[in-house]
């Protein structure tokens, strides 16, 4: 997964093991990595230190309609292993992202406005924390340290199994909008629909360039109906459909099947990525117009929306770390810092225009931030918010062992 040489990696089937290494590497005093899908920056960055990998660690079991998983496994296995009871969690787009990295940092997925994010649909986790103990978790055990684990990254110790409340799903429709239109008045037609959209509907737009592995080249829009309803998502996106240069696919594939086989960033290096992303309040014109212009003047550059409201919305803003509740949209873009197509002074305008858009959203979204940047960290939380993880982190892991992550770093206490 990475050139990790100087790691020391070890791949635990049971979290004692877990423990055992945590507190080896605590009286070795050296940095551990966690993985879990490996799609987070820090799984394919050389590091030196103890490198745990969780894939051993992937069992799903499901009781009624709590479902255990492994701090290793990856959504494409979980969705597919509900389906046969007929039930579903909201992860993200892609099969094989780890439930470990997308819960702790949120999860906005194809089904977050009837469901909310991965971290909601969280009911409970055993922790192996820095100091080697395994803790039980949930609201009512040790429930400061169960509020950090929804938003608050991999800071507070290592998850080894994630309980979840999942919700019966009888199959989904999905519609893939091809846009060779007009694109702003795609995105506001977008915009105003979901303005009062039922909460089945959840929507992605994404234009890419032929580069980009993530779709295919061009601007489209997919939309999720939380129940296998054809009609009802034909009906719900027929004022977008009804524009010219829209072409609407309406199918019902299983919840599964939507999924997004990614490979992982291993062997050639990835192009840089000149940008980022913000949970915005409201998508108004003019950062709808800006996003149509940042695409058009820079070739190899994305941009990427995905709709919240609804579940997502009902959960106040202090139950859970993740920022941003009143968000109505998330909103990525940026320019791939291909070498030879970008020059510096390219490289500096992608960068201001970045930088203008970026000026109204409400907070970053850690799990979209795809490096390490220590001095983003306070931009990624509500600062109440980051305050009491902060405690957190002194309290669970004060020598700051789990600092391969966005690091909120303990308070330094007087020897
Ligand atoms: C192709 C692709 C598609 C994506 N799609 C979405 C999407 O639809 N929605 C969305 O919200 N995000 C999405 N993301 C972002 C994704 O949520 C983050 O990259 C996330 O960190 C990946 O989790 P992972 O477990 O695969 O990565 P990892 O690299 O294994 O984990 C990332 C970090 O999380 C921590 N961590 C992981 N597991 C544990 C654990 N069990 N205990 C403690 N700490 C842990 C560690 O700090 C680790 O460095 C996507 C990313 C990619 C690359």
């Amino acid at each position: 997964m990475a050139d990790n040489d100087d790691a020391d990696i070890h791949r635990p089937t049971a979290a004692a093991e877990v423990a055992e290494l945590l507190r080896r590497a605590a009286a070795d005093e050296v940095p551990v990595t966690v993985v879990s899908g490996g799609h987070g920056p820090w799984s394919h960055a050389p590091a030196s230190g103890v490198r745990i990998e969780l894939s051993g660690l992937a069992g799903i079991a499901v009781e009624g309609t709590t479902v255990h998983i492994g701090g290793g496994a990856v959504w494409g296995d979980v969705a597919e292993a509900l389906a046969s009871h007929g039930l579903a969690l909201s992860s993200g787009d892609t099969a094989s992202v780890g439930v470990g990295g997308l819960t702790l940092g949120g999860g906005i997925g194809w089904m977050v406005r009837s469901r909310g994010l991965a971290a909601d649909q969280l009911i409970g986790a055993q922790v192996v924390t820095a100091s080697g103990d395994i803790v039980e978790t949930s609201a009512e055990e040790h429930p400061g340290l169960f509020w950090g684990l929804r938003g608050g990254g991999g800071n507070l110790g290592v998850v080894t199994r994630f309980d979840f409340a999942a919700q019966p799903l009888d199959g989904i429709a999905y519609a893939d909008c091809v846009v060779e239109g007009d694109q702003v008045a795609v995105l506001r037609a977008m915009r105003d629909l979901l303005r009062d959209a039922p909460r089945e509907l959840t929507v992605t737009y994404m234009d890419v360039p032929p580069m980009d592995p993530s779709a295919p080249a061009g601007a489209r829009l997919s939309a999720v109906w939380a129940a296998p309803d054809a009609e009802a998502l034909r009906d719900v996106l027929a004022p977008i459909s009804a524009l010219d240069g829209v072409t609407t696919t309406v199918s019902t594939p299983a919840y599964r099947d939507i999924l997004l086989e990614m490979p992982h960033a291993d062997g050639e290096e990835p192009p840089g990525f000149i940008g980022g992303n913000g949970l915005y309040a409201e998508l108004d014109d003019d950062l709808v117009d800006r996003l149509v212009a940042f695409r058009r003047a820079y070739p190899a550059s994305v941009v990427f929306l995905r709709s919240l409201g609804g579940a997502y919305a009902d959960i106040p803003q202090e139950a859970t770390p993740f920022p941003a509740r009143t968000a109505t949209w998330f909103v990525m873009a940026g320019g791939f810092d291909v070498p030879g197509l970008v020059d510096d002074v390219t490289r500096a305008t992608i960068s201001a225009d970045w930088a203008d858009m970026a000026q109204g959203r409400l907070a970053e979204y850690g799990n979209f931030a795809d490096t390490e940047r220590p001095d983003a960290v306070p931009g990624m939380f509500a600062p109440e918010a980051l305050e009491r993880l902060r405690e957190l982190k002194t309290e669970w892991d004060p020598h700051n062992l789990l600092r391969r992550n966005h690091n909120i770093a303990p308070e330094q206490r007087a020897s």
